[in-house]
């Protein structure tokens, strides 16, 4: 038996709904033991098509299945419950992600785990962290409850690095997030006392600031990816109920 931690998301319909439904097909399966769900939280959706704000919430529970079995499970309730997936960022019906399968590091095309987005992202931290703050994710060595802080501390440090960066881009990023410090370092780790809570590294992935929380940002899509990591961490997530 393995413990696992599923994020659960979604932002169309009658979402409390569709994850009390969802839960309950879960729950029905003789290969899953002990579910707990956190409480319900709210987030401002990402991405101008994304439409209304999110609700969050995430399971944690045991299960018999191996990684690529209960990923099919998670796809299969995703589907019956209609999730549509036309754009990227956009509405959605209901998003199953899995983050922990015990403590277990997987890198397969169909399934990277923990999940690799999971450590940026409020809305995914912050209902773990109400169930199993001491959980230590396996790729950093830090628990949840730290890898939430790192993004609720003011301000908070995004450093960055290349010579390829695009500085309208972080002068706009400055203006739209009013919390985030966004300080150049030529190598990694401290960056005037502080340490930062990610770091993006413009240009070539291969000269990438050798830490754990630094991005290669692409060279295709980079503002995206830059903004839509930033809006990720910066998020207003709150209790719902
Ligand atoms: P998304 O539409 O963003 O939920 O992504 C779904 C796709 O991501 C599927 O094709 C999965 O095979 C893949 N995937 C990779 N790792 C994971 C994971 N840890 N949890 C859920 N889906 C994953």
């Amino acid at each position: 038996m393995v413990q696992v931690v599923v994020a659960v998301g979604g932002n169309v319909g009658d979402v409390r709904e569709t994850l009390r439904r969802a839960r309950k097909l879960i729950e029905a399966e003789e290969t899953v033991h002990k579910l707990r769900a956190t409480g319900l939280y709210r987030s401002v959706a990402m991405g101008a098509d994304a439409g209304d704000s999110f609700l969050n919430s995430a399971w944690i529970f045991e299960t018999s299945l191996d990684a690529l079995e209960l990923l099919d499970l998670l796809q299969r309730v995703e589907n019956e419950l209609g999730r549509t997936r036309e754009v990227r960022w956009g509405p959605r019906t209901l998003d199953l992600d899995l983050i922990f399968y015990g403590e277990e590091q997987i890198d397969s095309p169909r399934l990277t785990v923990p999940h690799p987005h999971c450590w940026y992202r409020q809305f995914v931290l912050a209902p773990i962290a109400s169930l199993v703050p001491e959980f230590v994710h396996p790729d950093f060595g830090l628990t949840i409850r730290q890898l939430h802080e790192r993004l609720t501390s003011c301000p908070f440090v995004v450093a960055w690095s290349g010579e390829a960066a695009d500085r309208d881009l972080l002068e706009r990023l400055c203006l739209e997030f009013p919390r985030v410090d966004l300080p150049r370092v030529d190598s990694a780790g401290e960056v005037e006392g502080a340490e930062a809570s990610l770091g993006f590294r413009f240009g070539n992935a291969g000269t990438m600031v050798n830490e754990p929380f630094w991005l290669h940002v692409p060279s295709e899509g980079g503002q995206q990816f830059v903004h839509d990591v930033l809006t990720a961490a910066c998020i207003d997530v709150e209790p719902v109920d």
